[in-house]
C-alpha cells in the first residue's frame, strides 16, 4: 500500500526507492525484466546531478523519492531510461503508479521555479506539498487535469473510436479534458457530441484513474445513447463506430480504465 508523505526528516535515503525522471522518462536499471528501480545506495555517481528532490511517501513502509535530472544527462551503463507508457506490464504495477507521481511532482517543481505573480524564485512549503513559503501570498499546489472516459452503450453494441493522434493504434472509449466551470456530465455530454455526434443519457460514475502522463485524472462514467447518428470530424477522430462483444476491434491493455470500461461491456 502506497501512502503519501512530503516531509522528508527521517526518511532512510540510502535505502529508498528512487523515481527520478528525465524529461517524463523514468531511471531503471539496464536489462531488467521486470524493470526494476534503483535504491539510493546504487545511485551515488548520479544524486548529486539530480534536482527537484522530493518524498513522495511510504510503499509497504519503503521510503520513496522524486528527483529530476536534466535533458542532457546520459547514464553510465547500469541504467537506462524507459518511457512510463512502455513500461505498462513490464514493471511491478505499484512502482508504476509511483512512477507516475513522481513524474508529475517533477513536472510540476520544473515549472514552478519562479512565482507567476512576483518573479522571485520559489521556495517549498514545510505544511503542505506547495511552493511558496514566505512570499508574496500567491501558493502554488501540482495540478490535476480532470478528464472524462465514457463507455457509451446502444443495446448490445458499445461506441469504440480511433483517435487520429495515434495513427494505426487501438480503438478506445470516448475521453475528453474537463473545461474550466463545467460539470463532469455536461463534459461527458459534450465530448461523446463533438467527438462523434451522439447524445448520451443515464451517465453513471464508473471509476477513476490517475493518469500522471503528465497530469491527468482519468473519471470514468457508463453513458446510455440517446439520439444521433455517428458523425466523425476526421482529424481528432478518425473512425467511429458501434462494435459488438463477438466483433471487438484492436483496444487498449488491460492497465488503463479505458480497458476496464471495455471489460465491463464485455462481461456485462
Ligand atoms: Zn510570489
Amino acid at each position: 500500500m502506497f501512502v503519501p508523505a512530503f516531509q522528508q526528516k527521517q526518511s532512510d535515503r540510502e535505502n529508498a526507492l528512487w523515481f527520478i525522471i528525465r524529461d517524463g522518462l523514468l531511471l531503471v536499471k539496464k536489462n531488467c525484466q521486470p524493470a526494476t528501480v534503483p535504491r539510493g545506495h546504487q545511485l551515488a555517481d548520479i544524486l548529486p546531478l539530480c534536482d527537484h528532490l522530493q518524498l513522495l511517501g511510504h510503499l509497504d513502509g519503503q521510503a520513496c523519492f522524486a528527483a529530476g535530472l536534466s535533458k542532457d544527462f546520459q547514464p553510465d551503463q547500469a541504467f537506462e531510461f524507459r518511457g512510463l507508457k512502455s513500461l505498462f506490464g513490464r514493471i511491478a504495477e505499484d512502482h508504476l503508479w509511483v512512477a507516475g507521481r513522481a513524474n508529475l511532482l517533477v513536472r510540476w517543481s520544473q515549472h514552478h521555479r519562479y512565482c507567476g505573480q512576483c518573479g522571485r524564485p520559489t521556495v517549498d512549503k514545510q505544511d503542505e506539498r506547495a511552493k511558496n513559503r514566505n512570499h508574496c501570498g500567491l501558493v502554488n499546489y501540482p495540478r490535476v487535469s480532470p478528464a472524462i472516459i465514457v463507455a457509451v452503450i446502444k443495446g448490445d453494441h458499445i461506441l469504440l473510436a480511433r483517435s487520429g493522434r495515434f495513427p494505426g493504434g487501438f480503438f478506445s472509449v470516448l475521453a475528453g479534458f474537463v473545461e474550466p466551470g463545467e460539470s463532469l456530465e455536461a463534459c461527458v455530454k459534450r465530448e461523446v457530441f463533438e467527438e462523434t455526434g451522439i447524445e448520451v443519457k443515464n451517465i453513471k460514475y464508473f471509476g477513476s484513474q490517475p493518469w500522471p502522463f503528465p497530469d491527468s485524472l482519468m473519471v470514468g462514467f457508463t453513458a446510455a445513447y440517446a439520439g444521433g447518428n455517428i458523425r466523425i470530424d476526421g482529424r481528432e477522430i478518425v473512425e467511429a463506430d458501434w462494435y459488438s462483444r463477438d466483433n471487438l476491434p484492436n483496444i487498449p491493455p488491460g492497465i488503463s480504465i479505458a480497458r476496464q470500461l471495455i471489460n465491463w461491456f464485455t462481461e456485462r
